[in-house]
């Protein structure tokens, strides 16, 4: 029979436009976090009557757009964050980046904007990466940020499913994330602000979702915390901590040693970080693993109680990050964090980053 085919661009179409002269690599150290692009960009794009078009590699350069384009009307926009590293060798790959390529294609679905063939869009991804692959730093600890993104393109004022899109992906060296030494954060949790609610688009990568928080980020900082702890409904859910998903090592309220983390119940965007530290954490089997409910009393009882080991972060950016102090209806509550990264985080620090840097031969890695 004839096989299933989704309406896609193909990799094999693209068409490659080398810049005529190549910008100077930046000293990462210091450098703000995708603040310096590379020579080229990915260029995609769509319209309903004539489909996919082929794919561009072509100098990075500004986009032009209609003043009634749908993205900056409506915010039909979505959006990925993944890495390119450099392993031993200078090889160059990527960590599960299909896992990547299936949420934005979640994200454009729940966007109307038209999908694609996942390993299509990996596949010009890997290229566009070759083509800058001397931007990918040569270093165990900085990486290259790869950002796909599509927007709706409609040139009109219509609220309405996109009959234009457009998919493109740049690429920014950055440096190490801890390059100033890894420091625990401290968390502002107020139920003021919502990030995410169900039936709402939190579980996707849209852009809506994160300009809507960066007023309750700079909040946060007036309270002297670095990022919010994001709560849900009238028991006060944790949910997520700025850009990471969130996890907590305890004893639990049945004695046992657990590592827990809120479920994906639509209001938790699935981290590929969350994910690998799930499947890595249910490998080792040494402590019970949970996607569950936590609440800030289930906390707060916890801490009362010294049965709380670690609590960090987990995203692309820093694999996971320590909490200490989360600062709660007017009071702090202090987390152990042992030596500032304590032993779960460290060991999970150590696991993941050998995977992506290719000093743990692993099935995770995509190579360039
Ligand atoms: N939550 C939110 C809201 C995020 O923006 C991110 C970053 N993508 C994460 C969690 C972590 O996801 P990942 O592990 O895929 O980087």
């Amino acid at each position: 029979g004839v096989a299933e085919c989704i309406p896609s661009f193909k990799a094999a179409d693209a068409v490659i436009e080398l810049a005529p002269t190549r910008k100077p690599k930046p000293d990462l150290t210091n450098l703000a976090f995708g603040s310096v692009f590379t020579d080229h960009m990915l260029t995609i794009e769509w319209t309903s009557a004539g489909g996919w078009q082929a794919p561009q590699i072509c100098p990075f350069n500004n986009l032009s757009m209609h003043p009634a384009c749908s993205a900056l009307h409506y915010a039909i926009q979505l959006f990925e964050g993944m890495k390119a590293y450099r392993g031993p060798g200078g090889v160059v790959q990527l960590f599960r980046p299909m896992l990547n390529m299936k949420r934005m294609l979640r994200s454009a679905q729940r966007a109307c904007l038209p999908s694609f063939d996942e390993a299509e869009l990996l596949e010009c991804i890997r290229r566009l990466v070759e083509v800058d692959q001397d931007w990918v730093p040569q270093s165990d600890s900085a990486s290259l940020y790869i950002r796909p993104t599509f927007l709706g393109t409609e040139p009109s004022l219509g609220v309405k499913r996109p009959s234009c899109a457009l998919l493109y992906v740049i690429l920014s060296p950055v440096g190490s994330y801890f390059s100033t030494g890894a420091k625990p954060v401290s968390l502002w949790a107020d139920s003021k602000y919502i990030r995410a609610w169900r039936g709402g688009t939190g579980d996707c990568k849209m852009g809506g979702n994160y300009g809507a928080s960066i007023y309750a980020q700079y909040e946060a900082v007036d309270y002297g915390c670095q990022q919010v702890l994001w709560l849900y409904g009238e028991d006060h859910q944790i949910t997520e901590v700025g850009t990471m998903n969130l996890f907590l090592y305890w004893i639990n309220e049945n004695g046992e040693e657990e590592l827990a983390t809120p479920p994906l119940d639509g209001i938790i965007l699935p981290g590929i970080t969350r994910q690998s530290i799930l499947e890595l954490t249910r490998k080792w089997g040494v402590f019970k693993v949970s996607e569950r409910h936590l609440t800030m009393a289930d906390l707060q009882c916890a801490l009362k109680e010294n049965r709380v080991k670690e609590m960090f972060g987990s995203g692309t950016a820093c694999v996971v990050s320590p909490v200490d102090r989360v600062l709660y209806q007017g009071e702090n509550l202090n987390i152990p964090c042992l030596g500032d990264f304590p032993p779960l985080a460290s060991r999970l620090l150590k696991e993941l980053s050998d995977i992506q840097y290719g000093r743990t031969p692993s099935d995770w890695v995509f190579p360039v």
